[in-house]
């Protein structure tokens, strides 16, 4: 068993000892077993009606929590979620857990795809609250890579049924991860949900689910992960998925195989810091520090989850070179000035230093070209094995600004 899947203990203080007192001696914390949860980060991803109550309930029980989303309620959500329309639906989980236990919540309002992942990294386990299938893989290759367990919670949204599940991986730690039992079809299928930023995409299908299956789900995932973290039944979670058949009456446990095929590779990663300031430094700096970390000078750098567009179109119909990636603003169009969109069929993963130069984009800052803090690029060089570098921490601080540059 991974060391990063138990956190390190760490001692309660006074106040700490007199409010979880009585929750030390549950099941799941008794035995010592608190003092490591209360140690723990957890990382959940998506603030709808099964992220909000995880948060919630997290929080209450001792626990530290980040969460994305960048979703804004609306009136349609309010029979399930504690949302407001026209707010970040981050925003009230923060206002509502701060009610709670102050200070104990990080909100950002951010696509997690373009959010920092050295966040991502800092926690022990990871909650995929989203049922987005576009999220399925980026997530799965990184809780691999970063050898974290994740958990893949969903409600059945036909409304056909009252059924939940939670599926429990750790890829990077011998068990099968969520994308085992994929194919290759899996990834090229079109998905309906997550429409790229600027753009409204098709509608999503509403999730019709009451709230009440969503605390059930919301709560089972916190459970197995609260067991997880302090090393009780950790056999019987990891790579398994509980169905809670609502509809039934019933529980399944189901065992799921690790592929040794499997389309991740289960691949684990080792990191190099890049010290280059992510708000100011250039694409140059970049460059320069992958060069110096991987010992060669011909090196292609990819910019992970962020291909460069190199096109950018009008609805007048014309279309302009220009480079950046998705989060990246488009340029304006040269005959009307209205704001162009990027043209998302022609991407670019991996560029050189002199594609980049020919691009005119090696002195334009991470910031501008749409590049994330705490982004990560993936150097290649020939003869090198490929190194991952993450762009350093920001500064002490700059975390609630830091979620809003988007
Ligand atoms: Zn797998
Ligand atoms: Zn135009």
């Amino acid at each position: 068993m991974s060391s990063t899947i138990s956190p390190t203990s760490r001692p309660l203080d006074t106040a700490e000892r007199s409010r979880f007192r009585r929750l030390m001696q549950a099941y799941p914390f008794r035995d010592g077993g608190f003092e490591r949860w209360i140690g723990a980060r957890l990382a959940v991803v998506g603030a709808g009606m099964l992220g909000a109550r995880l948060c919630e309930e997290a929080v209450l029980a001792g626990a530290n929590v980040i969460v994305f989303d960048p979703d804004v309620g609306e009136l349609a959500n309010l029979g399930n979620q504690t949302c407001r329309p026209g707010r970040f639906k981050v925003d009230v989980v923060k206002q509502r857990c701060d009610a709670i236990r102050p200070g104990h919540l990080t909100a950002i309002p951010c696509d997690v795809r373009h959010a920092n992942l050295r966040w991502l990294r800092g926690c022990t386990v990871w909650f995929d609250c989203t049922d987005d299938p576009n999220l399925a893989w980026p997530l799965t290759e990184l809780s691999n890579g970063f050898d974290r367990v994740m958990f893949r919670c969903a409600v059945d949204g036909s409304g056909q049924t009252e059924i939940g599940r939670v599926l429990c991986s750790a890829g990077g730690s011998g068990h099968a991860c969520q994308c085992c039992s994929y194919d290759p079809q899996d990834l090229f299928r079109s998905h309906r949900r997550t429409p790229c930023p600027g753009q409204s995409g098709p509608e999503s299908p509403p999730t019709l689910a009451g709230g009440a299956l969503a605390a059930g789900t919301a709560g089972l995932a916190l459970s197995l992960a609260q067991r997880t973290i302090v090393g009780k039944d950790t056999d019987r979670i990891l790579g398994h998925e509980f169905i809670l058949d609502w509809t039934g009456f019933q529980m399944l446990h189901l065992r799921l195989p690790r592929a040794e095929g499997c389309l991740t590779g289960h691949r684990q990663w080792e990191t190099m810091d890049l010290d280059v300031d992510d708000a100011s430094g250039t694409l140059s700096e970049v460059f320069a520090a992958a060069e110096h970390a991987i010992g060669g000078s011909e090196i292609e750098l990819e910019t992970y989850l962020h291909p460069w567009n190199v096109q950018a179109s009008c609805q007048c119909g014309a279309v302009a070179c220009a480079v950046g990636t998705d989060w990246a603003v488009p340029p304006r169009c040269p005959k009307c000035s209205n704001r162009m969109q990027w043209l998302k069929e022609i991407q670019v993963a991996k560029a050189t230093r002199e594609q980049a130069a020919s691009w005119g984009i090696l002195a334009n800052s991470l910031e501008t070209l749409g590049v994330p803090r705490g982004a990560m690029f993936v150097a290649r060089a020939g003869g090198h094995a490929a190194r991952r570098l993450l762009l350093r921490w920001p500064k002490e601080g700059s975390q609630a600004q830091e979620g809003r540059r988007t």
